[in-house]
């Protein structure tokens, strides 16, 4: 099953009298317990690419597939819901609330939605010790490290219990044992959650030889370059 899947995906901005493309023929998968990684240059296209994959933004031309399902032509409303039952976002920074405890942070998720069931409060405390914080699940963001705040974030965005997880630099304010750790947990958290996870970095060191990693290059994947001499 492919959390994700787009194919053939371009995405273009009027510029001027012309169009500038941020993305060009874009097609790349993100299956059920598979990690895949993105990094690029500035300005090659990795932004959009998570707007397109978190369904914030329409592609021109090509299909997107979450869990199988072409959200090509959905609905405003539609995309919405599917962003909410199927999707989960990591951001650069994790923008807590500095009132609210760790499981806090994780039950206003569901409380927003009406939610305020015991069952909830059970899945927030699980996550946050999958991510290991289960220890400090009290304390309010001023008293968490930076790596721990990250954490938080991480168990937030599995609230829904996401089939995607979309990641956008999530190192860049971490040094690097800390990313390192961090990465690492995605991981772990992707193969026991059977999680499809895209991450966009530019911290190639916290990334490791059997990662999937996909460069942009001017909005394209570029095509492996042939050996010169080598034929099969
Ligand atoms: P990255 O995240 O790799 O830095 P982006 O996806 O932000 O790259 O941008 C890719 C290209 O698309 C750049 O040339 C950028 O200027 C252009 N672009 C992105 N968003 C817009 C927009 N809203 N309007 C016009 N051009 C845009
Ligand atoms: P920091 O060093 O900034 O506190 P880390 O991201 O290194 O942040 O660690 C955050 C918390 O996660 C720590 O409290 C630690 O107990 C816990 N932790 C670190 N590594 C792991 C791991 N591999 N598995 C589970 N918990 C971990």
């Amino acid at each position: 099953m492919c959390a994700l899947e787009l194919d053939d995906v371009s995405v273009r901005f009027r510029d001027g009298e012309g169009w500038t493309y941020a993305l060009r023929d874009v097609s790349l998968t993100v299956s059920a317990g598979e990690f895949r990684a993105v990094t690029g240059p500035s300005g090659s296209g990795k932004s959009t690419l998570l707007a397109v994959a978190g369904l914030l933004l329409t592609p021109t031309y090509g299909t997107v597939r979450i869990g199988g399902k072409d959200v090509s032509e959905a609905s405003a409303t539609a995309r919405t819901d599917l962003r909410r039952a199927d999707i989960g976002f990591v951001f650069q920074q994790p923008h807590l609330l500095g009132s609210l405890t760790a499981l806090e942070q994780l039950q206003l998720v569901a409380r927003l939605d009406g939610d305020r069931s015991a069952a909830t409060t059970e899945h927030a405390k699980e996550l946050l010790d999958q991510v290991g914080l289960g220890h400090v699940m009290h304390k309010r963001p001023s008293a968490l490290s930076g790596g721990q705040r990250q954490r938080v974030g991480i168990a937030r965005a599995l609230m829904g219990d996401p089939k995607l997880l979309l990641v956008d630099e999530p190192t860049s304010a971490l040094d690097l044992e800390r990313g390192l750790a961090i990465v690492d947990l995605l991981r772990t958290l992707t193969t026991e959650r059977r999680l499809g996870t895209l991450l966009v970095t530019h911290d190639l060191a916290t990334l490791a030889e059997r990662d999937e990693v996909v460069r942009l290059v001017d909005g394209r994947i570029p095509e492996p370059q042939p050996v010169p001499g080598w034929s099969p």
